[in-house]
């Protein structure tokens, strides 16, 4: 695979799936080529100066990327026919004993108190991940860890098969214009576009996010309400319209089965162990003490919230049965009852080209760079944009890719990746290139991209991910820019940058109506600003209900009985729901999170990071947005990436540790 140019980048136009495996393997030959010369060689060097080299990122990254832009059935052969050979090579350098014992040498010579903070902390990780590799263990445990290994790695890639092919099997044909009643224009619109693909008159509903959330929050007739959350509450079990076509429920029992015994192999009492060894929290007590406080606070608040949802319903001609297909319905017309508010309102106001341009007015001003749209860089799609980072002085910072649009083979969701990180080597210095992918509606004939503010807030999460990435400052690859940094720590530069789309000032700056050009109305801001805590203590709910899951399932794995997952469930359920789902519900076979990501044991992160991002931000608000503020928060935060503690690195931005009460206060449920 040919890297394009000075910028590091592939040569994204012409990369095919067929040149992914040669690519691979060819890399990998190098790399076992390259280690073995390495290690062979008598070096103290203080560090090995190739191991970055080794990791392969650089054609493993590209495969990764297209085949999650385009999902066709060439690239997911491409991927899957190197995904072993990848997993069994990072065992192979993650369980290597020389390595690892180079390393030690390191970290125990003479020198290393003179090295810098961030080659510290390279070798500390370094060690640490060896450990988790079962590095140190005897040949027999050591080669059954790496078997699970690529085990695990395989079910995961499966797990998200399943999820994405039972969404695609799935569709409603509807030509009753009255079935689809209620919806909104943009939502009819797209349903009829997606009949059109197909050759069909009316309307073609799907399991995608935001066809599924418009049938969900608007369509007046319950039953097709019922229908679709059937449909979108079993995917990939054994339940609902396609029941045990896609299953994943095996795939997990084995995934629960295999994480045990790898905590056990390293002498570690469970998967929850091997997870908090990487992040802020110390212990699953400490987590779990965390979720059931907000359990607490929030208990009263959503019982209160759903209590007048309901009774709104019932005085709204609705049904006295209350269920959840009824929920984001009677939701989103009590928000326009309530707020005078509605996101069909709003939507005209949020056009992406002009959200993206707000977006990054404001980045420009409180960090002090320059974003610039560069055509020299090849891409994937014709919608995806280049753009360039750059100092206020000109100095070039990074670049990233935007790919904002859903299309028929993209995976559905929103995420940051790294194209490349920062590196400085003897020669040269790499600059970081990042992915920002989003899937929202594409414009139409006529129409252009009208976000939610939902949507609004997903661009600027993914942004968030984003800068962190692009903003660091630190020369070492393994603790530059999102590397290195505890998993429950992450969010922080993310759902930081979420508060911005509640600040007044922020959303005057790109809030213009698409076809009068008037800027928003202060009285429909003032109703955004204040959505923010409508139902947001059942929102709170909801997170800690996946969190707890996720947590318990795997503290109480016990080989004898095997997993308990639907009874774990409907227990935390029975402990933090108040609105419980039909038994048909099987959450857990689509949450790709813990089974095809990286958030096993780990969900509870988006919330432990929520409240360090409502923290720092309270930091500009009582500062008035001083522009130092943003400095400050880039040069101790964004820049320092890994390199540090991520406790130390918010405490020398903030002077102390993070307090829960900006969080209560945002979320509305203070007192
Ligand atoms: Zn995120």
């Amino acid at each position: 695979m040919t890297l394009g140019n000075a910028d590091g980048v592939p040569a994204f136009d012409r990369i095919r799936p067929e040149h992914a495996e040669p690519a691979i393997d060819e890399v990998l030959a190098h790399n076992r080529a390259q280690l073995e010369a390495l290690l062979s060689a008598a070096t103290d060097s203080p560090l090995p100066p190739t191991w970055d080299e080794l990791v392969l990122a650089r054609a493993w990254g590209p495969v990764v990327h297209l085949f999650a832009v385009t999902s066709t059935t060439a690239w997911r052969a491409a991927h899957n026919a190197c995904l072993p050979k990848v997993t069994q090579y990072q065992v192979e350098l993650s369980q290597n004993g020389d390595l690892f014992r180079g390393y030690q040498r390191l970290a125990s010579g003479p020198t290393f108190a003179n090295l810098s903070q961030a080659r510290q902390k390279t070798i500390r990780d370094a060690l640490r991940d060896f450990k988790l590799s079962g590095v140190g263990l005897p040949d027999d445990a050591r080669a059954r860890f790496g078997e699970i290994a690529l085990r695990l790695s395989e079910l995961s890639a499966k797990f998200q098969e399943n999820v994405i092919d039972s969404a695609q099997a799935w569709s409603k044909h509807v030509t009753d214009e009255a079935l689809v009643a209620g919806m909104t224009a943009q939502g009819k619109a797209a349903a009829r576009a997606k009949a059109q693909a197909k050759s069909l008159d009316g309307y073609r509903l799907t399991l995608d996010f935001p066809s599924y959330d418009a049938v969900m929050s608007y369509a007046d007739n319950r039953e097709l309400r019922r229908e679709l959350y059937e449909a979108y509450s079993t995917r990939a079990s054994d339940q609902g319209p396609l029941a045990g076509r896609f299953d994943n429920g095996s795939l997990m029992d084995e995934m629960l089965r295999l994480r045990h015994e790898q905590a056990r192999i390293l002498g570690l009492k469970n998967y929850v162990e091997v997870s908090l060894a990487t992040k802020m929290a110390k212990s699953s007590d400490e987590v779990e003490r965390f979720l059931l406080d907000l359990n607490a606070r929030a208990r009263r608040p959503a019982q209160a919230e759903l209590g007048e949802l309901k009774s709104f319903a019932k005085k709204s001609g609705g049904p006295s049965d209350f269920q959840v297909w009824d929920f984001l319905y009677y939701g989103e017309m009590l928000k326009h009852h309530k707020l005078g508010f509605s996101e069909d309102e709003l939507r005209p106001y949020l056009q992406a080209p002009e959200v993206i341009r707000g977006m990054f007015a404001l980045v420009e001003r409180i960090y002090g760079i320059q974003i610039e749209e560069t055509r020299e860089l090849a891409t994937w799609h014709s919608d995806v944009t280049t753009y360039r980072l750059r100092e206020a002085n000109g100095t070039p910072i990074g670049l990233f890719y935007l790919d904002p649009y859903a299309r028929e083979d993209k995976r559905s969701g929103a995420w940051m990746d790294e194209c490349v990180g920062r590196r400085r080597s003897r020669e040269s210095l790499q600059r970081p290139v990042a992915y920002l992918t989003c899937n929202f509606a594409p414009p139409l004939p006529g129409l252009p991209a009208l976000l939610s503010h939902d949507e609004v807030l997903t661009l600027f999460h993914e942004f968030g991910h984003g800068l962190h990435h692009m903003l660091t400052h630190v020369d070492e690859a393994a603790v530059s820019g999102i590397r290195g940094v505890e998993w429950d720590a992450v969010e922080l530069p993310s759902q930081f940058m979420e508060n911005w789309c509640y600040e007044p000032n922020t959303l005057r700056g790109f809030a213009r109506h698409w076809q009068t050009g008037a800027p928003l109305p202060d009285a429909l801001l003032d109703k955004v600003v204040a959505s923010r805590t409508f139902h947001a203590a059942l929102a709170t709910l909801r997170q800690v209900e996946f969190a707890l899951f996720d947590l318990r399932l795997h503290r109480d794995y016990d080989p004898a009985s095997g997993a308990r997952i639907l009874e774990t469930l409907a227990e935390v359920r029975r402990e933090v729901s108040i609105l419980l789902p039909p038994t048909y519900n099987r959450m857990p076979n689509s949450f790709s999170h813990i089974f095809g990501g990286g958030y096993a044991a780990g969900y509870y992160s988006y919330k432990w990071a929520e409240v360090l991002s409502a923290d720092a931000f309270a930091a500009f608000e009582e500062s008035g947005f001083a522009v130092e503020t943003g400095r400050r928060f880039r040069d101790t935060i964004l820049a320092q990436g890994g390199s540090r503690e991520a406790l130390d690195l918010f405490v020398s931005f903030r002077g102390r540790e993070a307090s829960l009460e900006p969080f209560l206060k945002q979320t509305g449920l203070t007192a």
